[in-house]
């Protein structure tokens, strides 16, 4: 069974066909700049096969989704003979709201309530619709599954996921936590149980998932019991350009202050904050572990708040269950940054963590970098968003 993986952006859209048979990756690529002027770049993985790196008029997700379809099938860049090799498409969507708490397929009904869910989040669902549309027009009855970020933080208690506001808020608003990354956080509490030889309704595992954006999650037996993002994904852990947690009153402050409109402050809270606002350097944990080698104290202050806020995440939530087996460390930086890891773990000795050096020097591959002693397991894992969700629409139509 082949499943092509649809991550559609406003701008963008990220495709991986994975063969489920030994879940191999035939293919993988990237649509650019669709609406503007666009560019493809396509990336076989089987022998004797080019790469595909061009501008191409992009002008919809439709006629990007058809770039895609031709150069999976093409001659010199294809890895299928035909759209008919194809027998599902799986699709990130973002909200599922309180609508999903798992991956669903794909109908008429399905897609009426993710258009409900689209004022949770205004600028991610619209997208995640439109590359459902384009793949139903360009690929026809092809079964297609929608697979949730929030759907696995469903399972959170109310107290978890209530916010101190007035109720009538929840009730009539649905405002309330949310949580964000659940494929991710899934994906590594499942294989975490699998390098840990135990069944994951024994074990009390904290997720770092640490990228352009990140977020942490408790989870208990399985279940997502608490998770840093919240309504939307700009609280929690301070990102590369994401304020994260912040006293409201700022807003407030800063708005009568300096005379900016709602939009202009949200647009600083999302796009100029975080360790980047901090910095005053760069987004990029490389380039800020750089600077402050070299003596940039901003840097090293953006990296300090980043791993003491990620600490007491670490902490509250081996509060929240009661103890914790195992911390993981996942994501571009989580997977990569043996500086971010040793310094959050540097934290965390009152839990029993200990940091074995020389293993937390490997990047990018799954490993257990705590010493034997160590109370709680400290694990890099990979994280593979792309094979929950081909995962999940493999169970979901052969089911149907
Ligand atoms: P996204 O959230 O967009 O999926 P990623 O999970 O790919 O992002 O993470 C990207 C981030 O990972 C980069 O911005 C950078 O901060 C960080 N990163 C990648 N490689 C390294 C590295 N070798 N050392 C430190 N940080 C890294």
């Amino acid at each position: 069974m082949k499943i092509l993986v649809i991550n559609a952006g406003s701008s963008s859209l990220k495709y991986q066909l994975i063969d489920m048979d030994g879940e191999r990756i035939l293919a993988k690529g990237l649509c650019e700049r669709i609406g503007l002027d666009g560019h493809l770049k396509h990336t076989p993985v089987v022998e004797g096969k080019s790469v595909f790196d061009e501008d191409i008029k992009l002008p919809t997700h439709s006629e990007a989704i058809a770039a895609v379809i031709d150069k999976l099938t093409s001659k010199e860049y294809g890895v299928v003979d035909s759209m008919s090799e194809i027998d599902a498409v799986g699709h990130r969507v973002v909200h599922g709201g309180e609508a999903f708490a798992c991956s669903v397929l794909i109908n008429d009904a399905v897609m009426d309530a993710l258009e409900e869910c689209t004022p949770l989040a205004p600028l991610h669902n619209p997208a995640n619709l439109t590359g459902i549309r384009a793949c139903t027009k360009v690929m026809g009855s092809v079964p297609q599954v929608a697979v949730f970020d929030t759907a696995f933080h469903q399972t959170m208690p109310k107290k978890a996921f209530t916010y101190a506001i007035p109720y009538e808020y929840y009730e009539k608003d649905k405002i309330r936590r949310y949580g964000f990354h659940g494929t991710s956080h899934r994906y590594v509490a499942g294989r975490a149980a699998e390098m840990l030889g135990r069944d994951p309704g024994e074990l009390k595992l904290i997720s770092c998932h640490m990228g352009n954006g990140s977020s942490i999650c408790a989870i208990n037996g399985g279940k997502s019991v608490d998770t840093s993002m919240g309504f939307t994904p700009l609280c929690g852990l301070p990102m590369g350009t994401r304020c994260g947690d912040l006293d409201s009153g700022i807003i407030q402050f800063l708005m009568n202050k300096y005379g900016l409109s709602i939009d202009d402050m949200m647009n600083t809270l999302n796009k100029k904050s975080g360790v980047s606002g901090v910095s005053g350097v760069s987004s990029d944990f490389r380039d800020l572990d750089e600077a402050a080698s070299k003596g940039n104290n901003r840097a090293a202050l953006a990296l300090d708040v980043f791993h003491y806020s990620a600490a007491k995440f670490v902490g509250s939530y081996a509060a929240a269950m009661n103890g914790v087996d195992a911390v993981i460390f996942t994501a571009g930086i989580g997977e990569n940054s043996k500086a971010t890891r040793a310094a959050i773990c540097g934290y965390l000795g009152f839990l029993g963590c200990s940091v074995d050096d020389e293993k937390n020097s490997k990047r990018g591959e799954e490993i257990d970098i705590s010493t034997p002693d160590s109370r709680v397991r400290l694990l890099v894992i990979p994280t593979n968003e792309e094979l929950v969700i081909a995962r999940d629409t493999k169970e979901i139509i052969s089911k149907a």
